[in-house]
């Protein structure tokens, strides 16, 4: 028997069981085809299937329109950071970005290469960043080219849960949503632009999904390296250059997954459950569990907490990954506690997490 653990850690990140198994099967001969994904060519009638079909789940998913694009690039959410504004500023342009965290900052920060930068709102305070804003506390640019949002802070538990706009009529929004894709459903149409890494809660590292509404195109800057510019990809179909047909395949599976299970509806409808279980024991014992992240802004993905000390925050994750739930340790920049849970994490695994945190509190109390 194979040891399976409660995987939280927050990307790579824990896969749909049947899922792994289903890749398991096929890992030698894939359709018949005599041989595995990761062996075939990009442009062989197998693959081609593979990639029309990932394609079409994710349209079917999250009804996405014809007038968007759908590319799985090489390079990570990171590339993205500069990309976008390589592709969508100039100097004599300037880009809208909501700072709500440290991917947020990095994010800002790629784009300042290109571009005026303007913060249209600043979460940072000395004790983190413990918020995402409401529209009314933006400020925006009527000039702005694109407003950026990071709808899912992954590092600081945030979570966007309304859609940010930005003011001028002609400006459209980016959304980092590497950590929160396919969470739930939502209007595709509320973005211009929407990239997420595929690690976190699509598949294993490797991919960037990236939704592009067409006529953006026509803004993009032209002399960029090829690569670089979104048009190549598009006319490519994400197959400009050897694209990484591996994750593009795991992706496809975890998509025809989530449709299995009843779509977007019910997997939004696990992820609560999941989130306010979690929550609902560190509010029970706020003596011993702290929140800092102001409610309405909690992230039903990233759940972070603190113990009454660091001592006791290593213990208990020591003695999580003795019981099977591993990848609890808080990141390094915030410290504390962080339970990731994606779209894989199962409601079994957030019952044995809040039973253990329920006897480390009770049995340090007595
Ligand atoms: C993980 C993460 C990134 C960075 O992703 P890479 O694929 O490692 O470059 C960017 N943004 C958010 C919100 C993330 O969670």
């Amino acid at each position: 028997m194979t040891k399976r653990v409660f995987n939280f850690n927050p990307g790579p990140a824990t896969l749909p069981l049947s899922v792994l198994e289903e890749i398991r099967d096929e890992l030698l001969d894939c359709r018949g085809a005599g041989m595995g994904v990761m062996e075939m060519s990009h442009r062989s009638a197998e693959y081609s299937a593979i990639h029309a079909e990932t394609k079409a789940s994710l349209r079917r998913l999250l009804e996405i329109g014809d007038e968007y694009e759908i590319l799985f690039l090489g390079g990570g959410a990171s590339t993205q950071f500069y990309t976008v504004p390589w592709n969508f500023l100039n100097i004599a342009k300037q880009a809208d970005y909501v700072l709500t965290g440290v991917w947020a900052a990095n994010a800002a920060v790629e784009a300042a290469r290109f571009g005026k930068i303007h913060y249209a709102y600043d979460a940072k305070t000395p004790q983190g960043y413990l918020r995402v804003p409401t529209q009314d506390e933006l400020s925006l640019s009527p000039d702005a080219v694109y407003l950026h949002v990071t709808t899912n802070n992954t590092i600081a538990g945030t979570q966007l849960h309304h859609t940010l706009r930005p003011e001028n009529p002609d400006a459209f929004v980016v959304g980092d949503m590497s950590s929160d894709m396919l969470w739930r459903k939502f209007d595709v149409r509320d973005y211009g632009l929407i990239y997420a890494g595929v690690q976190k809660n699509l598949g294993p590292a490797g991919a960037t999904l990236v939704i592009l509404r067409r006529d953006l195109l026509e803004r993009c800057q032209p002399d960029l390296p090829v690569m670089a510019r979104y048009r190549t990809h598009v006319e490519s179909d994400s197959l400009f250059n050897t694209a990484p047909v591996f994750p593009i395949y795991v992706v496809g599976k975890v998509l025809a997954w989530l449709e299995s299970i009843g779509g977007l509806g019910e997997m939004e409808r696990r992820n609560r459950a999941k989130a306010d279980l979690l929550y609902q024991t560190l509010d029970a014992n706020p003596d011993f569990f702290r929140t800092p992240v102001e409610r309405t802004s909690r992230s039903v993905m990233n759940v972070v907490w603190r113990l009454p000390t660091t001592e006791l925050e290593s213990r208990f994750v020591k003695l999580a990954d003795q019981n099977g739930l591993v990848g609890l340790k808080g990141h390094r920049s915030v410290g504390g506690l962080r339970a990731s849970l994606y779209n894989a994490m199962t409601l079994e695994g957030v019952e044995a997490l809040v039973s253990l945190l329920e006897s480390f509190a009770a049995n340090q109390r007595s």
